[in-house]
């Protein structure tokens, strides 16, 4: 009673007619649009869907959480990192949450990693029946570990709150695999092999941050290869040989260098030796696209956009200038866009 009559009263602030009953009604529509916005059927689909979840970088973005990739194969969702903000984003973008199994850390820096809690956590509530499998290089278990620990009062509150029949403590937690680098720095490893599903790992150049890796995922004859915080690097040509979609971290060195410069000239040195010391372990949209064109990758999407473009020019920027490099579609990620590639046969 009392939401139909604020309902109303809110309506005639507005100068809406309303009645009780249409009031109750626009209520029910309100729940029922908010519980049905969740996309099950992408579980159903016997394609690769990808969406970006992430695709900001550390500097802060009203509209691009931290890094992150949603790849939905084979009825489950893998995200590669977990950035700050990105778990937001995953169901922001009506992902089915509890079908979240496993997370692929590319590397260890904060904005790759800062929402594991909250991905172990919220799947874990969502319904997830299993613990979270994370896959990512040396050191990742010391990281699960320390999420663990910082989520363990809420993990005991839920499980008294709402019974571990209902909400199992067994499945809070999370399952570490750390991966051993192939030696070769442009060879790569199979982290996971189910179904059809093939995930492998591949080293990339971000550094002093060893290890990084980027991964690929197989499915049905279709690919797609995330190519994490990387410099230039010929393992990703080599790894994502004839992929139908690269999806590669993008960094405008004229735009970070400029804002040193500004930086500098305004006393913000600190911000300035920052900003200079960026582009180094980082790609080029340039340099991307000749990844691109020599590994024969059908689309390239840039992500991990640094800096965070604010405006038509900086956009631009990202892009212009590649059609002579790349002859195939780029695409400027933006959060919660979506990619299908239905089965190749
Ligand atoms: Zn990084
Ligand atoms: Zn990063």
């Amino acid at each position: 009673m009392k939401i139909a009559e604020t309902c109303r009263r809110t309506a005639a602030l507005l100068s809406i007619a309303a009645t009780m009953s249409g009031c109750d009604r626009f209520v029910e529509r309100q729940v029922q649009k908010n519980l049905e916005r969740i996309d099950t059927a992408v579980l159903q689909d016997p394609g690769l869907t990808v969406v970006l979840c992430g695709t900001g970088s550390p500097l802060p973005d009203h509209e691009r959480a931290g890094s992150c990739t949603a790849v939905i194969a084979g009825g489950e969702i893998f995200l590669v990192d977990v950035g700050p903000g990105s778990w937001e984003t995953v169901d922001l973008s009506n992902l089915p949450t509890s079908a979240v199994g496993t997370v692929l850390l590319t590397h260890l820096h904060s904005d790759h990693i800062g929402d594991l809690g909250e991905t172990m956590t919220q799947s874990w509530i969502a319904g997830r029946p299993e613990p979270l499998e994370v896959y990512g290089p040396a050191g990742t278990a010391q990281v699960v570990e320390g999420f663990a620990q910082a989520y363990a009062h809420d993990v005991d509150y839920r499980v008294t709150h709402h019974q571990d029949a209902f909400m199992p403590r067994s499945a809070a937690k999370a399952i570490v695999h750390e991966i051993a680098t192939p030696a070769d720095p442009t060879g790569s490893v199979v982290v996971l092999d189910r179904g059809g599903l093939v995930v492998t790992a591949f080293p990339v150049d971000h550094r002093p941050v060893e290890p990084a890796l980027g991964y690929r995922f197989d499915w049905h004859g279709r690919s797609v290869v995330v190519s994490g915080d990387t410099k230039k690097s010929a393992s990703v040509v080599r790894n994502a040989k004839d992929a139908d979609l690269l999806i590669h971290e993008a960094l405008v060195p004229e735009l970070i260098l400029r804002a040193a410069d500004v930086a500098e000239k305004t006393g913000r040195t600190r911000l300035a030796k920052l900003a200079r010391d960026l582009p180094g372990y980082h790609t080029s949209p340039v340099e991307a696209a000749e990844v691109a064109r020599d590994a024969g990758a059908k689309k390239l999407v840039f992500t991990h956009l640094v800096p965070s473009p604010p405006n038509a020019l900086a956009r631009r920027m990202f892009t212009s200038g590649l059609s002579g490099i790349y002859p195939g579609p780029v695409v400027l990620g933006e959060d919660r866009m979506r990619f299908n590639l239905p089965p190749a046969s």
